[in-house]
């Protein structure tokens, strides 16, 4: 392409039809003084990425960078070259219509002016003035396309790169705080979905489950999120939830969701049970960890993102006290509450007694190790399964459960379970003959939640009911409640 040609720009574009500036082909009669503006246009084209443009010889060379510029000299982004454009492109704002090239919105990220210290074919260094932007920059050529580089310091001297994996931190089950402590704990309803930490990174949303599995393709609702943020880095912490027609959360409408692992049938899916991300905490944010930040200080600078959209929410936070707030609860048929302390850390991956749960129905999370065949209208399928608990590296067996399957539940059932039939008991205790007689043996590996009313005194589930499989957790993240 030569220089300063714009033949390309206007071969892409028909200007009867595009809201952008198509300016005339005029035969080019003079060499003109090249001007240093620059400007990056955020195009939330069918895939998001940041145009970067350097006013030169008359037009603005442009890249296409995927994920903007990188604020961080560690992490290089890769840019792809594209046509060169008009100068008056630099202050091009608003909508290509669908279907034309480059169809969707367009913003100004940043503008301002460069400083040049080389331009050859294959290296492009600047200096950037911009409002959003201040720093060294070079654009290097690495076989077909373009990497762009920030060669000075970092955005902010103590930037720190976001990070690969947070684990979620957890709460111990247990009572309300008391009274005379109420002023130092927040409250949160407690949402009956599954966990996810969702990192966005260059307008790109992953969302990693609680047992450090990637379930990003699960969740395609997830994207609009990413796009929403742009170039903001965050890590978020919440929860995913399926709604019921009367706005409550219904995890064994998500089950149907929890298992979708290819991005086509997650979409379709989608469409049919929609999931919501509630977000309660904010981990990490432009280059700064929030994790030594307290509860309430994250929760400050969460508020300040303005995340709503239609795929996601922030989690209310409630004052005390927590009783009336544990009565909302109930009354609004949620799971129940988390209180949280104030001044309390983001401590990873740990269960810690600064947040606690309370809640209104018992639930359980069980370890199947078998199943006995059904009679009557369940002949030819699981009558029950028959469950326990690791207690030291040995499957303890506390009770089964017959109740709260669908029929589709239990045909998903029972292939799971045929594939991972075993002629041994996986459990280390006895259990009752009745049970041993007819049962069918499986290795220990899927989890699964039950609601129940109270353990006996022999340590087994009383009125255990089924709510569903859990595959964001492991046999080994299992405990008793
Ligand atoms: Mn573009």
């Amino acid at each position: 392409m030569a220089k300063g040609d714009l033949s390309e720009y206007r071969r892409r574009r028909d200007a009867t039809r595009t809201s952008e500036p198509v300016p005339p082909a005029a035969p080019r009669t003079r060499k003109k003084k090249s001007g240093n503006r620059f400007v990056v246009q955020e195009h939330h084209a069918s895939a998001l990425h940041w145009d970067f443009r350097l006013e030169r010889d008359g037009v603005l060379v442009s890249w296409a960078v995927p994920k903007g510029l990188p604020p961080d000299p560690k992490v290089n982004h890769l840019a792809v070259q594209t046509e060169d454009h008009p100068l008056e492109y630099a202050t091009f704002e608003g909508t290509i219509p669908a279907g034309e090239y480059g169809g969707g919105e367009v913003t100004i990220w940043d503008h301002g002016t460069y400083d040049l210290e080389k331009w050859t074919d294959r290296e492009v260094k600047v200096v950037l003035h911009g409002e959003r932007v201040q720093g060294r920059f070079v654009l290097f050529k690495t076989g077909r396309n373009w990497m762009i580089h920030r060669m000075d310091a970092p955005a902010r001297p103590d930037w720190e790169r976001l990070p690969e994996l947070i684990k979620p931190m957890l709460a111990v089950p247990g009572e309300l705080p008391p009274p005379a402590e109420e002023q130092a704990w927040a409250y949160e309803m407690k949402w009956d979905g599954v966990r996810a930490v969702v990192y966005v990174d260059g307008g790109r949303a992953r969302a990693m489950s609680r047992n450090d599995r990637d379930i990003t393709v699960s969740y395609p609702e997830l994207r609009a999120l990413g796009l929403a943020l742009g170039t903001t880095q965050v890590v978020l912490d919440g929860e995913l939830v399926a709604f019921d027609e009367r706005g409550r959360p219904n995890f064994s409408t998500l089950q149907q969701r929890m298992h979708v692992a290819d991005a086509a049938s997650a979409r379709r899916l989608s469409a049919r049970v929609p999931v919501v991300y509630v977000i309660f905490d904010l981990l990490h944010l432009d280059g700064r960890s929030l994790l030594r930040e307290p509860y309430e200080r994250r929760r400050e600078e969460l508020d300040t993102l303005g995340l709503a959209g239609q795929s996601w929410q922030l989690s209310p936070v409630f004052d005390g006290p927590g009783a009336d707030v544990l009565a909302a609860s109930l009354a609004e048929g949620m799971e129940g509450v988390l209180a949280k302390r104030r001044d309390s850390i983001y401590e990873p991956g740990k269960r810690t007694k600064a947040w606690r749960k309370v809640k209104n129905i018992r639930t359980q999370e069980v370890v199947i190790g078998g199943w006995r065949p059904g009679k009557g209208r369940r002949a030819g399928t699981i009558g029950s399964l028959i469950l326990g608990i690791p207690e030291d590296g040995k499957l303890r067996y506390i009770g089964q459960v017959g109740t709260g399957f669908t029929d589709a539940l239990l045909a998903d059932l029972s292939s799971r379970l045929t594939r991972l039939e075993r002629k041994s008991s996986p459990f280390a205790t006895e259990l009752p003959s009745a049970v041993r007689r007819d049962a069918h043996w499986v290795t220990p590996k899927l989890v699964g939640e039950v609601a129940f009313t109270e353990w006996t005194p022999d340590g087994l589930l009383r009125h255990p009911s089924w709510r569903g499989l859990r595959p964001d957790k492991s046999p080994q993240d299992v405990r008793p409640e």
